[in-house]
């Protein structure tokens, strides 16, 4: 861990519930704070040559980004901390960056609609080229393996919720030298820890779960990897997607409460989803918690918790599943998900989402509301069929 960083007085072993709430804080003291506060600066105080670690320029560090970085990274179990960007994508971006010149991509074929748009931009420029897969099948993706140079995953994926087999795969893209990385946006480090099963860097959507809250746009990497860091460092000093002070900070008071969170949201998801596979106006419901849901047994197995977005059809057309979401009344017709309020959207409404994605595919992010209240809201807008 960064030496700036290590501010706080604690032990080593705490529970990542633990960390959540008392890492990044300013070290005990009286009169001390207990929250650092926000660095609003572009620039420091800094004498002739930049000596190693001096801050010199706030788009090369900021102190408001260390407590983060510091708390992210060690709850992704990384021996070094986070680097913030400006959004998930602009973390995405800097990822694909490794792919080396003309380097084979093997990428899920359902995954975040922008990961899978840039990939493909940077493809059709000649820059590399893809191989899709279904990051369930773990014989297809290890196949697709022979001769890659990366290996991107998504698990669960969006929207489709299908649960990749990551110690199989991260294992095999080890013994085959292939580079892997793993967008961990839906699952969080609470759910899942990507590089304890052998991932060479973590991607995040920091405005989804971390941040929680739905008023903030940022991203992150994480890796232990000292070569890989400094490279994605220079990468993030160059090409300028910092992230702000006052996102930073709020999405450090949004981790903050991530656990209880986390839990409601996914307590919620279980009963709504249990509950929609057996309404009558609902074609097909996709959510790892239900026992008969394909990633299943997978999920169980390999993560914390199911997580809390649920896809479901509502109706059998485009127009059926629109006019249940126009009929919803506490729950928020809106894209995004991940914070305290619950949203949905009809995912094939983006021209850029894979064409095998239902049109009448809802992707339900559930919030912590009364279960009780979001049923009601779900029933009644479904009988609008
Ligand atoms: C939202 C999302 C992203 C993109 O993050 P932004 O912060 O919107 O740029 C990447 N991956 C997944 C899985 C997401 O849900």
């Amino acid at each position: 861990m960064n030496p700036r960083n290590a501010d706080s007085a604690r032990t080593p072993a705490w529970d990542p519930k633990t960390l959540l709430v008392a890492g990044g804080r300013p070290a005990h003291g009286y009169d001390a704070p207990v929250n650092h506060p926000v660095t609003f600066t572009s620039t420091y105080h800094s004498k002739g040559q930049a000596a190693p670690g001096e801050r010199v320029y706030a788009r090369f560090s900021n102190p408001t980004w260390d407590p983060f970085e510091q708390v992210l990274g060690e709850l992704e179990a990384a021996t070094l901390p986070a680097l913030v960007f400006s959004s998930g994508m602009a973390a995405i971006a800097a990822a694909l960056s490794i792919v080396p010149e003309a380097g084979v991509l093997v990428m899920p074929r359902h995954s975040y609609n922008g990961s899978l748009a840039l990939s493909s931009e940077l493809q059709e420029a000649g820059r590399l080229s893809i191989r899709p897969v279904d990051i369930a099948n773990t014989e297809e993706v290890l196949a697709a393996l022979d001769g890659a140079d990366v290996l991107w995953v998504e698990s669960p994926t969006n929207p489709m919720l299908e649960v990749a087999d990551l110690p199989a795969l991260l294992a095999a893209a080890k013994a085959k030298n292939t580079v892997s990385i793993v967008d961990n946006t839906f699952a969080t480090p609470l759910l899942q820890q990507p590089l304890n099963h052998g991932a060479d860097l973590v991607v995040h959507s920091v405005t989804k779960y971390l941040s929680g809250h739905s008023d903030v746009i940022m991203g992150a990497l994480v890796t232990s990897d000292e070569q890989l860091h400094s490279r994605l460092h220079g990468y993030r000093t160059l090409h300028g997607a910092i992230a702000g002070p006052m996102d930073t900070f709020l999405a450090l008071r949004g981790v903050r409460t991530m656990s209880v969170r986390i839990d409601r949201s996914q307590s919620n998801s279980q009963v709504l989803a249990e509950r929609l596979a057996d309404h009558p106006k609902v074609q097909a419901v996709r959510y790892p918690g239900l026992p008969s849901d394909p990633g299943h047994e997978r999920a169980a197995k390999l993560m914390g918790g199911f997580g809390s977005v649920i896809a479901l059809e509502a109706g059998s057309s485009a127009q059926e599943a629109d006019r249940v979401l126009d009929a919803l009344k506490l729950i928020t017709g809106a894209t995004s998900l991940g914070g305290v309020e619950s949203l949905a959207e009809r995912r094939a409404r983006h021209a850029s989402e894979p064409a095998s994605v239902p049109a009448s595919l809802i992707r339900l992010s559930v919030g912590i509301e009364d279960v009780e209240d979001l049923w009601a809201d779900l029933d009644q807008a479904l009988e609008q069929l």
